[in-house]
């Protein structure tokens, strides 16, 4: 058996069938074998329905009297029916899977899975799943659980690998840290389980495998960014010191230490590859602003990338005042900026030091001329390609020294493993003078009561306010409240207040307008969806409300907050939940911490890390098996990979392993 050869040399997959897999990404046999169930149903012990309590439970029975409704409420369609066994009968509903309605035939005996609860006033089985007693083992009562792709279902995958069962016993070993056939073994069992014990085993193996494979990559990805050259941009101590002298503040020991970190790096002809890694506002733009600074005192361009305009308008605001005093020609480029064409002839002429912009950046028409240094703020909004394309616009058989930087930060075990022992600075210390924020969880029902009267207050004492909505227009389908229906009704509540808001279709002149306006306390509440989200920073914000707070993610929530807390004064930030739910762990979890590295980590474990690192590179980081919380696993497969890599054949020799990695190197470079 070939692993590379393509799926539909597999038994039973036609090319209508191969077609739909390709679809999925599934286009070869070795796919086809990783495509392991997601879930393994426990039909072991079904409970006669007499016995039946609320709560999850197994029956097997048959079924009758199926029909169809449309519930007058919302879009919903309802299969409802009755099942039977010898002790009783109950009811069962499915809410949108109208296909319930022919699945069945009422001669035959199914086990049904899933929850017995009160709905509208009686129990039922709500939503269980299904499968035929004469499909499932019944001394092992397992049933995998595929991903439906298209139009295969878990059923047609159970199928298609029950006709590939005899190839499994020819999959070769894919490391050479384990005993020999364990792969085989994990594979079959992962597809075939015999025991619940059987599935626990194969999974061990297969977590291995993926973290091996993460970890060898990045780890590779590593030695060639230490093959790489660079141009050494040498520490000049007299203007770094006079420049520190002019600032307004001291810098924090944090923020010396990384800039420390960050000269001793730029210095070696080997390109710098690190990330600053420090709460929200713990200061980071100011230590990019003295790598800038130095690397430009050397004669070598940098740019600075930022995720949006409005972020990217105020680094330059922000730079740009401070080092045009010290000699440095600073550009933005967005995709609103006017001028395009002569600002990109004085970029490539080498007239500009410093270019802080947007994707704009990106384009193959912006050309440097000596582009020595690359800071990308917010890293994790960028898609590995974006910042490849970035390192790539230096001279000539160099790379620019990077530094990256994100304000979520980044547990210990995805340091060691994604980021593959990447150097890493970190800002654990906030400028000095900074209050707390205070979290409340409030649910929108009595706003009127516990926050409009906070709001006015805050209004009185000169200070802002964010109010974060989800959506921009009201949307019948969904609860949650829009930009424009809070706007004017904040309109309404605080008459003698300046409101303004802010979304991602206002044309970027306008935007620009409505922050600058905000950053000179002209607004004082200002309505807007999460385009304020990144690195917006206006100190005299002292109260953020985030709307439908239960929509979001811990690390995003966390970022949102962040935009305020950013100066002398006290602030607080106001999660509103709709409905009557209790509020969720997240929320709970956000209330009591505004440690960002404690909410990373509680946010890794309850959602892994897609979730942390953004839309742009989720589902690449979505591990099949392995949880990256994983730490006792993750440091046996980092021993493994040292010693693997001590013998250089087995780069050779492996060749699947060497083959499957590059993917991972992918998502692993630069980051
Ligand atoms: P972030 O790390 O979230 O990007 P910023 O770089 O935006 O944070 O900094 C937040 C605020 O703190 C800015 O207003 C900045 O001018 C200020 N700041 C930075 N460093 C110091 C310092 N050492 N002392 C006082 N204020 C500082
Ligand atoms: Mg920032």
């Amino acid at each position: 058996m070939r692993l590379f050869a393509p799926v539909e040399e597999l038994k039973g997959i036609g090319p209508k069938t191969a077609d739909t897999l390709k679809k999925y990404g599934i286009n070869t046999v070795r796919d086809f074998l990783y495509n392991l169930p997601k879930d393994y149903e426990n039909f072991e012990k079904p409970v006669s329905i007499s016995e039946i309590r609320p709560g999850k439970i197994v029956i097997k029975g048959k079924i009758d009297n199926l029909s169809m409704r449309r519930a007058k409420r919302r879009n919903l369609s309802i299969v409802e029916g009755i099942i039977k066994d010898k002790t009783g009968s109950i009811k069962v509903a499915w809410f949108n899977q109208s296909y319930r309605l022919k699945q069945f035939d009422k001669e035959k005996e199914y086990f049904f899975l899933g929850n017995y609860e009160l709905k509208n006033g009686r129990y039922s089985l709500i939503s269980p799943s299904a499968a035929l007693v004469s499909d499932i083992d019944p001394s092992i009562g397992l049933n995998p659980i595929y991903v439906a792709h298209g139009s295969l279902k878990s059923s047609d995958f159970k199928r298609l690998v029950n006709k590939s069962k005899s190839i499994f016993d020819e999959i070769p070993d894919f490391l050479p840290t384990v005993a020999p056939g364990i792969r085989k073994k994990a594979l079959f069992y992962a597809h075939f389980p015999n025991s619940a014990e059987s599935i626990k085993k194969a999974h061990d193996y297969l977590a291995y495998e993926e973290l091996f494979e993460l970890i060898l990559a990045a780890k590779l990805n590593r030695r060639e960014n230490e093959k790489l050259k660079a141009i050494s941009i040498p520490f000049n101590l007299a203007k770094i010191k006079d420049f520190l002298r002019k600032l307004p503040f001291t810098l924090t020991d944090a923020q010396k230490k990384a800039a420390w970190e960050i000269f001793q790096d730029m210095e070696k002809n080997t390109p710098m590859n690190r990330l600053l890694q420090g709460d929200v506002g713990s200061g980071k733009t100011m230590v990019a602003a003295i790598s800038a600074y130095e690397a430009a005192l050397s004669g070598v361009q940098i740019a600075i990338l930022a995720p949006t305009a409005i972020l990217a308008t105020q680094h330059y605001q922000n730079l740009n005042s401070l080092l045009k005093s010290f000699g440095i020609q600073t550009v933005l480029l967005t995709g609103a900026t006017k001028e395009k064409k002569d600002i990109k002839e004085r970029i490539k002429n080498g007239n500009i030091d410093l270019v802080i912009g947007t994707h704009a950046l990106l384009t193959d028409d912006t050309i440097f001329n000596k582009l020595g240094l690359v800071i990308i703020d917010e890293q994790h909004r960028f898609g590995v390609e974006q910042r490849q394309k970035l390192a790539l616009k230096s001279p000539e058989g160099l790379a620019p020294h990077l530094l990256t930087m994100t304000a979520t930060p980044i547990p210990r075990s995805l340091q060691l493993t994604v980021f593959g022992d990447l150097n890493v600075s970190v800002l654990n210390q906030l400028p000095k003078g900074r209050q707390k924020i205070t979290t409340h969880i409030i649910r929108e029902l009595d706003a009127r009561e516990k926050l409009y009267p906070v709001i006015s207050e805050t209004i009185a004492k000169k200070q802002q306010v964010y109010w974060i909505c989800k959506a921009i227009d009201d949307n019948p389908k969904s609860e949650t409240t829009s930009v424009k229906t809070r706007y004017e009704k904040l309109k309404q509540l605080f008459p003698r207040a300046k409101i303004e808001f802010l979304h991602g279709r206002i044309k970027p002149a306008e935007k620009d307008r409505i922050m600058t306006q905000f950053s000179d306390k002209e607004i004082d509440i200002l309505v807007s969806t999460t385009v304020i989200e990144v690195g917006v920073d206006v100190p005299n914000a002292s109260l953020i409300v985030i709307e439908n707070a239960e929509m979001y993610g811990l690390a995003q929530l966390h970022q949102l907050r962040g935009r305020v807390g950013r100066g002398s004064v006290a602030s607080y930030c106001y999660l509103l939940t709709s409905g009557e739910n209790r509020p969720s762990k997240r929320l709970q979890e956000l209330e009591k911490s505004t440690d960002g590295f404690h909410l990373a980590e509680i946010d890794l474990k309850m959602r892994g890390p897609g979730e942390i690192y953004g839309s742009l590179q989720h589902g690449a980081l979505d591990l099949r098996i392995a949880t990256l919380s994983d730490t006792k696993l993750i440091n046996r497969a980092q021993n493994d990979v040292l010693k693997f890599l001590k013998t250089p054949e087995n780069l050779l020799q492996w060749k699947e392993l060497m083959q499957g990695i590059t993917k991972y190197q992918q998502i692993t470079t630069l980051n």
